[in-house]
C-alpha cells in the first residue's frame, strides 16, 4: 500500500470540532485562534513499540494510549485540549490493518475529549513502530498550574492509586482532564504535575532544581497514605521477584495520576469538594512540603530518606 492509499485510508478516521477551519489535506492545518483572555498550550510526546507498547498490543489501545499521554500532560496543567497531530513512523511491510486500528483508538479518545485530529505524517522507521503526537491545548491566561509554586508547609495530594501499571493501565487509564481543570480553576492549587514516571521521579519536579537563587525545598511522605493500585499488590503476590507493593507504588512508571500541593489551610477545602465533584475518583493527601531538602518517607520504622528512583529512559 503507498502512502497515499494509507492516508485516503486514514483520513476519514480523523475526528473534526468546530475548531477546525481547514483540517487535514493541505500543506497546514488552519483553526480558529483561541478565544482573548486564553492561552495556549503546546506538548509533544512519543510511544515507541517494544517500550511503550509491545508488537501484539491491540492497535486500539496503542493509538489511545499515544493521544492520552499528551492528554494527562494538558491535565497537569489545568487546560483543555483543542487540535493534534499525529507522526506515524512505520516499518517497511506494515500492516494497513493495524495502522487503521491505531487510528480508531486515536480517534474514540479524541471524540470523548472534543480534540480534533488535523493532520500529520507518515514516514518509515527501521524495525519497529513509532507514533509521535504533537497537542494543542487552551487555558485561561495566567490560569496554567506550573511544576514550579510549592510552598513549605503545602499539603501533597496524589489522584487515584499508584504502582503496577504494567499489568493493564498504562494502556487504559483515563487522562485527568476533568480533575486538572477542576483543580486549577479552584484557584487553590500550588504545583502540579502528572506522575509518569513515578512518584519517586516525579515528586523532585515540584521541589525545585536547586539552582542558585531558588530555595531549597523537601516532602516528608507517609507512608500509609500512599494508594497502591491493587494490580502492584497482585504482581508482589504472584511473583518472588517483584518488588514490594509500596516501592511499586513510589517508582513504577505510566500512572498518570495528578500530583499537587496546596496551603494547608485548603487541605480540607480541595478533599470535600473533590468528594462531591469526583466521587469515584481517590483523591489521597499524601504527606507535605517541607524547607527540609530530600524527600523522607515516615513509616512504623521512623522517618527515613525515600531509596529508589522512578522510571528513568535511556538506562
Ligand atoms: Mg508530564
Amino acid at each position: 500500500m503507498t502512502e497515499f492509499e494509507l492516508i485516503s485510508r486514514l483520513k476519514p478516521l480523523l475526528p473534526r470540532t468546530p475548531l477546525v477551519v481547514h483540517g487535514a489535506g493541505d500543506d497546514c492545518a488552519v483553526l480558529s485562534a483561541p478565544l482573548p483572555g486564553n492561552e495556549l498550550l503546546f506538548k509533544t510526546d512519543a510511544v515507541v513499540e517494544g517500550f511503550h507498547f509491545l508488537a501484539d498490543t491491540e492497535p486500539e489501545r496503542v493509538g489511545r494510549k499515544a493521544l492520552a499521554r499528551c492528554l494527562s500532560d494538558i491535565a497537569a496543567m489545568g487546560g483543555t485540549p483543542t487540535a493534534a497531530v499525529v507522526t506515524l513512523g512505520l516499518p517497511p511491510g506494515y500492516n494497513p490493518d493495524r495502522v487503521e486500528g491505531i487510528y480508531r483508538g486515536l480517534r474514540a479518545l479524541a471524540e470523548a475529549h472534543d480534540v480534533a485530529i488535523v493532520g500529520g505524517e507518515t514516514t518509515t522507521n527501521p524495525d519497529r513502530l513509532l507514533i509521535s503526537i504533537s497537542l494543542l491545548g487552551t487555558v485561561a491566561a495566567g490560569r496554567a498550574v506550573l511544576r514550579t509554586g510549592a510552598r513549605p508547609g503545602d499539603a501533597l495530594f496524589v489522584t487515584g492509586e499508584l504502582g503496577g501499571s504494567i499489568h493493564g493501565h498504562h494502556l487504559d487509564f483515563e487522562p485527568r482532564l476533568r480533575e486538572g481543570r477542576w483543580l486549577a480553576g479552584s484557584g487553590m492549587i500550588h504545583s502540579m504535575i502528572d506522575v509518569s514516571d513515578g512518584l519517586a521521579g516525579d515528586l523532585p519536579h515540584l521541589l525545585g532544581s536547586g539552582a542558585p537563587g531558588e530555595p531549597v525545598i523537601g516532602a516528608e511522605l507517609l507512608k500509609s497514605a500512599i494508594p497502591i493500585r491493587r494490580a502492584a499488590r497482585l504482581g508482589a503476590r504472584s511473583s518472588d521477584s517483584a518488588k514490594p507493593p509500596i516501592v511499586a507504588a513510589l517508582t513504577d512508571g505510566e500512572d498518570f495520576e495528578l500530583l499537587f500541593t496546596v496551603a494547608p489551610r485548603d487541605a480540607v477545602d480541595i478533599l470535600d469538594g473533590w468528594r462531591s465533584a469526583f466521587p469515584d475518583v481517590p483523591l489521597a493527601c499524601i504527606g507535605k512540603i517541607t524547607d527540609r531538602p530530600g524527600i523522607w518517607l515516615c513509616g512504623e520504622d521512623g522517618m527515613r530518606p525515600m531509596i529508589g528512583k522512578g522510571y528513568e529512559h535511556f538506562r
